[in-house]
């Protein structure tokens, strides 16, 4: 992508109704911009690194055994009213009337949905388990939309379903979800910290919610320091070997780390030494928990034993806040000059700045540079315009692309170019061709 073609309305000023730095930073960087209170348009940038995020928690989804469906926003009442859960949700809930006066909802989440499905469609024991997830948009009307996409009315969730004949096999498609999720946020450069958590107004007893340690989360936290230098699991695991499944969740699990709906002060002080006590606020990116047969009783949502009869299965969901990642990302990856995006979900690869787009000879070496990166399969956003030097840098460090290659007339005349690593500042000045070969 050409700068000088690129749809990037950056702000020179910081606004003033952004409280907290990645909502500063992604109205700074023309990611998003607010269309009414907590919902979001989603600019070109922005919406890169949204499906970045959304590609990344797709393929720990699948490959941990989900496969993906695509329920609808907008869901009939009637079925929430058979759990009674169209009463009890509240005002979060935002309901609207069809034309022929019929109550319909814009979906806050899908349980009763995907259990309907379920409950239509598998009739016996030889169809479980299965584990069903979708990515779309919900929308809750939080009393306090605030924070950019963080606390958003409208976000993107992904939401899985999981469906089992008994606890034994659902406690092993939660501690599936579970790996998938250190996984997941591991992937994104995030250390996200699975906390026990209440399963809050969905019921249960085995919940957990990953959080991402920050000043600026609306949690309160506890948890053992050792977490905090703790490696984050990014290596493979085998989804079919329950042991080293159950392993890795165990491993999370044996040490003190709670929400403050769980948190126990004297269980705190009794398990972790004083010096590695940690309190403070943090993000929920994620949030699993298993709640048994709480909607497939209602629904029917029940499968024929091999010995005959029936039983309601086993249920268990798992959210990942997707659009709220984006945010989360930036406050926990940036610094003076901007945001810095981990590799993996940076909108471009890097940042190919031309200080001298009048200069034939220059623009040429851009031109080929910019050419050889794409043919390598990288995804270069190519700063050809004729702003200043300085303005360019100062652009290219807010969007905070994980390289930037700067090619001038006088270095090209000593043969070499400049590559920086923007997460480190570090400066290198190589040839051209071996800044390439670095970088593909
Ligand atoms: P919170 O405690 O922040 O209100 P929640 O516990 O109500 O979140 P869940 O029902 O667990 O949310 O939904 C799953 C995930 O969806 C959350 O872990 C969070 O990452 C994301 N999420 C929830 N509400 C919002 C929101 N208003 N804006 C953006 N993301 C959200
Ligand atoms: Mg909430
Ligand atoms: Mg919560
Ligand atoms: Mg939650």
């Amino acid at each position: 992508m050409r700068r000088s073609r690129f749809f990037l309305p950056t702000l020179r000023e910081t606004p003033k109704e952004a409280e907290i730095v990645s909502h500063r930073l992604m109205l700074r960087a023309g990611m998003v911009r607010q269309a009414s209170a907590g919902i979001y348009s989603w600019l070109p940038l922005g919406f890169r690194v949204l499906k970045k995020i959304e590609q990344i928690v797709r393929e720990e989804e699948n490959r941990a055994g989900a496969q993906e469906v695509l329920m609808p926003t907008i869901q009939s009442a009637d079925l929430w009213r058979e759990l009674g859960r169209y009463d009890a949700y509240g005002p979060e809930m935002l309901r609207i009337k069809d034309r022929h006066e019929r109550d319909m909802l814009y979906g806050p989440t899908n349980e009763e949905l995907i259990t309907h499905i379920f409950a239509n469609s598998v009739k016996s024991y030889r169809d479980l388990p299965q584990l069903l997830y979708h990515i779309q948009w919900k929308f809750r009307d939080e009393v306090r939309p605030r924070f950019g996409v963080m606390r958003g009315r409208e976000f993107l969730m992904k939401d899985a379903y999981s469906f089992d004949l008994d606890f034994e096999s659902a406690r092993r498609s939660y501690y599936k979800f579970f790996v998938a999720y250190l996984r997941t946020f591991a992937r994104m450069g995030l250390k996200a910290i699975p906390m026990e958590a209440e399963s809050g107004p969905i019921g249960g007893n085995l919940s957990h919610e990953f959080i991402i340690l920050a000043d600026t989360g609306e949690s309160d936290v506890f948890c053992d320091r050792e977490f905090l230098e703790a490696d984050v699991l990014a290596k493979d695991v085998d989804y079919g070997d329950d042991v080293a499944v159950a392993g890795v969740v165990e491993r999370f699990t044996s040490l003190y780390a709670r929400t403050d709906e769980k948190h126990d002060g004297a269980a705190f002080a009794a398990e972790v030494p004083e010096d590695r006590r940690y309190e403070g606020r943090g993000i929920e990116v994620g949030h699993i928990f298993y709640f048994g047969t709480k909607y497939s009783a209602p629904l029917g949502a029940k499968v024929a034993l091999p010995e005959g009869g029936e039983s309601e299965v086993h249920m268990g969901s798992y959210g990942v806040g997707v659009s709220r990642l984006a945010g989360a990302i930036i406050e926990a990856s940036h610094d003076e000059a901007g945001i810095v995006w981990p590799d993996a979900v940076a909108p471009f690869d890097v940042a190919l700045i031309n200080l001298k787009a009048s200069d034939a000879a220059c623009t040429a070496a851009c031109d080929e540079a910019y050419a050889k990166l794409q043919a390598a399969g990288l995804d270069p956003l190519y700063e050809d315009s004729d702003e200043r030097a300085g303005a360019k840098f100062a652009e290219m460090d807010l969007i905070g692309l994980p390289w930037q290659l700067v090619i001038g007339p006088r270095g090209l005349q000593n043969g070499v170019v400049e590559l920086k690593r923007r997460a480190t500042g570090a400066r290198e000045e190589v040839s051209l061709d071996s800044a390439l070969a670095r970088l593909t």
